[in-house]
């Protein structure tokens, strides 16, 4: 295998077969404690939701398709469709990521069940097969094998998308091995994937380009780690295969060819080109993920984090038209934030860590109803829509990727080289450094506190360069005091601000992050705007889902003020948490505007068009036609 050296000779070497050098890694999820606060309770409604699955549901389809009576009836949704698979891989990745967050017996259980059955089903086909749609061997081995190739975005020759599903059951076989040491899904792992070998490696390269017409998920991502777990390099060479020229060669070449393209098809790719990357030293992947992260980030994205309508990325910068209830698939975040953390282990980019808490709090957080633990598929930005929660045995990609969201948030909050603590996130936790004899506890409620206090145990002083995180957003700047005494922060916000001693028991860091209002304007009309209170989206809270209201096209009011500073216009409201109300601005109403990740059942807007009166004048008539033809359109296509 060919591997070039990086820039960054600096950096810190893994003990594994990467072929690279880290700016930072992350921690175990058995190595940080959530403590109390809105993440906490994501993950506990989440335990709620894995535990209510029944795994004998879930492996089904499995023992259908191998000619075997199943145990229990198969769920329904797309697990009742030629998808059929998915879900399983999903719950074996969040069992076992909440088993590591947890330590709860209950889901090592489950996880161990399942790898049985699949065992089990693998040694009764016998050729490592395993799979819940129908006659997928059958057409792999009959004609995929064999160059008979029939493919378009989600269908090959007749399967919806089957590489998508076997990547979640291969990525939940290796969470199964990697996280809770169960070395028969190693095995399981690879008998499978020594049966996709077989059907992909008699393929020319022009049958392979063909085949991979159709969506294939992150498939190698899991060959890439494979071939980590396993040093076999033919796992590597497998990995390889999985590789789509014609996005990815643009890519490296710079090229944005993402308008018109399906996002949650192609974020993937990019995975799995990081972690190959990472394995195989080759710096055009990492470049093409890095050029990908930066035009998806900063050309393709709305203020929540989230990207694409109706699944689909739009033309660059042109986001004003694109607001809808089809808005920011799920799946995409999770897929831009797991590609986020292989950016960071890289750099350690202070703009990665920036965004990865504008999608953890505004995109990730959001999706899941506070109450119930119900997750959303699209995360609507339509002016006046609502979330609209799934029903949890209903199952579709985002309610898989939903199941692993909240069940790995102490994964985010810190990394490490080895001489520094990068505080990436402020989330109320704890760290276990079993290395360095250092325990760190986060006290901080934030976001409805601006800071967050870090106390300090060692074993022994430590000498370590902590540094901590000055967001972008932080335009009144920062406060970094360690026993109370202040530091002087030089950077700008966008940083990391590095405070470097030898810690030692009793230590307390504290940093001060005031939060301030202000406007980010869409790219393509600064008139539109959305409001944010420091790292938070604010959304106006309109009324309730079944407003009768809502169908007046000034249901969402307009912002009339000149004053481009929201705090001339938004007023505290006094006992509620991070929440304003517009004073004598919003016409034909004041609304109040509250963090959109507190939002369910209650219709919203996130988005504003802000006038002057003069403008108002000029446009009244031609703004309301418009928003009478939306209105209408949106009647029209209420079964969308
Ligand atoms: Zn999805």
């Amino acid at each position: 295998m060919q591997s070039c050296s990086t820039s960054n000779e600096t950096g810190i070497r893994t003990e594994g077969p990467e072929v690279v050098s880290f700016s930072a890694l992350p921690f175990s999820l058995t190595d940080v404690k959530l403590l109390e606060g809105p993440f906490l309770h994501a993950t506990e409604l989440n335990v709620n939701t894995l535990l209510g699955y029944k795994p004998d549901r879930l492996l089904a389809k499995f023992y259908i398709e191998a000619g075997m009576k199943p145990k229990a009836e198969h769920y329904m949704g797309w697990e009742n469709e030629m998808l059929a698979g998915h879900s399983l891989g999903h719950y074996l990745s969040a069992c076992s990521m909440m088993y590591q967050t947890t330590g709860d017996d209950r889901f090592l259980e489950r996880i161990n069940y399942i790898v049985e059955e699949l065992g089990s089903l693998q040694e009764a086909d016998g050729d490592g097969y395993i799979g819940a749609f129908t006659n997928g061997k059958k057409i792999f081995e009959e004609e995929v094998a064999k160059g008979n190739i029939r493919s378009q975005g989600f269908d090959l020759n007749g399967i919806w998308s089957p590489f998508y599903t076997h990547h979640k059951v291969l990525a939940g076989l290796r969470d199964a091995y990697q996280l809770c040491g169960n070395q028969k899904a190693l095995e399981v792992e690879k008998r499978f994937s020594g049966w996709i070998e077989g059907i992909v490696t008699p393929l020319n390269d022009g049958q392979v380009q063909n085949m991979l017409r159709c969506e294939y998920g992150g498939i190698s991502e899991t060959f890439a780690d494979l071939y980590a777990d396993t040093n076999d390099e033919k796992y590597l060479t497998l990995a390889e295969i999985f590789y789509q020229k014609s996005f990815l060669d643009s890519l490296k070449a710079g090229k944005d060819v993402l308008p018109g393209k399906h996002a949650n098809t192609n974020i993937p790719k990019l995975i799995a080109l990081s972690r190959i990357y990472e394995l195989a030293g080759d710096v055009s992947s990492r470049k093409a993920s890095e050029f990908f992260w930066d035009r998806v980030v900063n050309h393709h994205s709305y203020v929540t984090g989230g990207n694409c309508n109706n699944e689909y990325f739009g033309p660059a910068d042109k986001l004003r038209n694109r607001l809808g209830e089809g808005t920011t698939e799920s799946c995409n975040v999770y897929n831009m934030l797991k590609l986020s953390e292989h950016l960071f282990t890289w750099e350690g980019s202070p703009e990665v860590a920036d965004f990865y808490e504008r999608a953890l709090f505004n995109h990730i957080l959001a999706t899941q109803n506070p109450v119930n633990g119900h997750v959303v598929y699209n995360l609507s930005l339509d002016m006046g829509g609502f979330k609209e929660f799934q029903d949890p045995e209903w199952f579709t990609c985002c309610i898989g990727t939903g199941m692993e969201n909240h069940s790995k948030y102490g994964r985010n909050i810190y990394y490490h080289s080895d001489n520094e603590l990068y505080i990436f996130q402020y989330i109320a936790s704890e760290l276990a450094w079993k290395d360095k004899g250092l325990k760190i506890v986060q006290r901080t409620d934030y976001p409805g506190e601006q800071g967050s206090t870090l106390e300090f145990t060692c074993e022994n002083p430590a000498s370590l360069a902590v540094k901590v995180r000055y967001p972008s957003w932080a335009e009144n700047g920062i406060e970094v005091l360690v026993n109370g005494k202040g530091k002087r922060v030089r950077q700008d916000p966008g940083s990391f601000v590095t405070i470097e001693r030898k810690w030692k028991t009793g230590d307390i860091l504290e940093v001060k992050l005031p939060f301030s209002l202000r406007l980010e304007l869409m790219p393509d009309d600064s008139s539109r705007v959305a409001v944010m209170y420091g790292p938070l989206v604010l959304a106006g809270d309109l009324g309730p889902l079944t407003d009768s209201a809502s169908k007046d096209p000034m249901y969402v009011p307009v912002l009339m003020t000149e004053n481009r500073d929201p705090s001339a216009w938004l007023m505290p409201v006094e006992g509620k948490l991070n929440t304003f109300m517009t004073v004598k601005t919003g016409r034909p109403r004041d609304v109040e505007m509250k963090p959109f990740y507190t939002i369910y059942d209650r219709r919203y807007s996130v988005y504003w068009d802000l006038f002057n009166e003069s403008g108002w004048n000029a446009r009244e008539a031609e703004y309301k036609a418009e928003l009478e033809r939306i209105t209408k359109i949106k009647e029209a296509t209420i079964d969308f």
